[in-house]
């Protein structure tokens, strides 16, 4: 199969061919009809995730159609249209026992613990735990765009914040994650100060429903506090940086709910947050990562009756010759890049 490989940490990356994956006992292989191109998998080419062994291929936000199935899986079939989340849960630990697969103690990862789907073929652990089916309705370019940035911010805003009608939502880093959340935020009521450094994101975040737009250079808590009367209800890290899980924090009112959604590598320098704030403002700080397989009906159904359009998210659609330059350009350009011919 064709795949986009790098044999080194920053180093090149190229489109070769590999041998293709075989189903795990309890698995599929999917033949990928759309890969989105994200920030994590900069992370990964750029060696700040321990899991990935080299050589490797990136790609986790896909979807496509059951090309094999193990011997071992029930529910699904070759032919099948499908997508996953990036967390791939076992199905067979407390957590997983608990419904809380995006924090399973033995997930795999494609595109991290093993070879992902910027390639024709990707092989998916725990098929009956993990695979999603795509509505008729829902083109692969838009299910791929689901299952890393727009299902993460589904969870962050609406499950781990449980934002309500009428509180204001900061949401820090306009990327594919962050005007998911803008967009998600916005329909449940929310009202939206979206920050970036960027104007054309912040251009796509008005677009998205964000009621006032601030610039990420500026002192960003101080004009949060002023738009929203003393701060945000709920406040989102949707970048993963110091700077932007600082100023998150910090934009907070009172009995405020932070969200850390954009991964921090301990190897960009670990973010100062103000515990000081955290106490005497009764704040809360907690993570999202990712969303089961399970939680998706939620956000199907509200996109299959039109309150969101993930749809909108994905502003260009790529060849996987393309991936490399657009995986090197990763936050330049607003929007999510999708990989639809292969
Ligand atoms: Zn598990
Ligand atoms: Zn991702």
């Amino acid at each position: 199969m064709r795949a986009l490989v790098f044999e080194r940490f920053g180093g090149p990356l190229q489109v070769r061919e590999v041998p293709s994956p075989d189903p795990a006992p309890g698995g599929v292989v999917v033949r990928v009809g759309a890969s989105g191109i994200c920030r994590s998998d900069w992370h990964a080419w750029q060696g700040h995730d321990p899991d990935v062994v080299l050589p490797h291929v990136p790609g986790h936000e896909l979807a496509g159609t059951v090309a094999a199935v193990g011997p071992e899986v029930r529910g699904w079939a070759v032919g099948d249209r499908v997508t996953v989340p990036f967390v791939n849960a076992c199905g067979r630990c407390l957590q997983c026992a608990a419904g809380e697969h995006q924090v399973c103690a033995h997930q795999t990862q494609p595109g991290f613990t093993h070879w992902g789907s910027l390639a024709e073929f990707v092989a998916l652990d725990a098929a009956d735990v993990n695979l999603v089916a795509v509505p008729d309705a829902l083109d692969l370019a838009t299910a791929a765009a689901l299952g890393c940035r727009y299902a993460t911010a589904f969870r962050a805003v609406v499950q781990v914040a449980a934002v309500r009608a009428g509180e204001w939502v900061a949401v820090h880093g306009c990327g594919g994650v962050g005007l998911s959340a803008v967009q998600i935020a916005a329909a449940a009521g929310a009202r939206v100060v979206a920050v970036d450094v960027h104007p054309g994101a912040l251009d796509l975040a008005r677009e998205f429903g964000a009621e006032h737009v601030v610039d990420g250079a500026g002192d960003v808590p101080a004009e949060v506090a002023d738009l929203t009367g003393g701060g945000a209800h709920v406040s989102l890290d949707a970048l993963g940086a110091a700077v932007t899980c600082t100023n998150s924090v910090r934009s907070l009112r009172p009995r405020g709910r932070h969200v850390q959604v954009g991964l921090l590598p301990p190897a960009q320098g670990r973010p100062e947050v103000p515990m000081e704030r955290v106490i005497a403002l009764e704040l809360q700080v907690l993570g999202s990562h990712g969303m089961a397989a399970h939680a998706y009906p939620e956000m199907l159904g509200l996109i299959a009756a039109g309150r969101l359009d993930p749809r909108r998210l994905v502003t260009r659609e790529l060849a996987l010759d393309d991936a490399a330059d657009a995986l090197a350009e990763v936050g330049r350009t607003p929007g999510i890049a999708v990989v639809t011919s292969f």
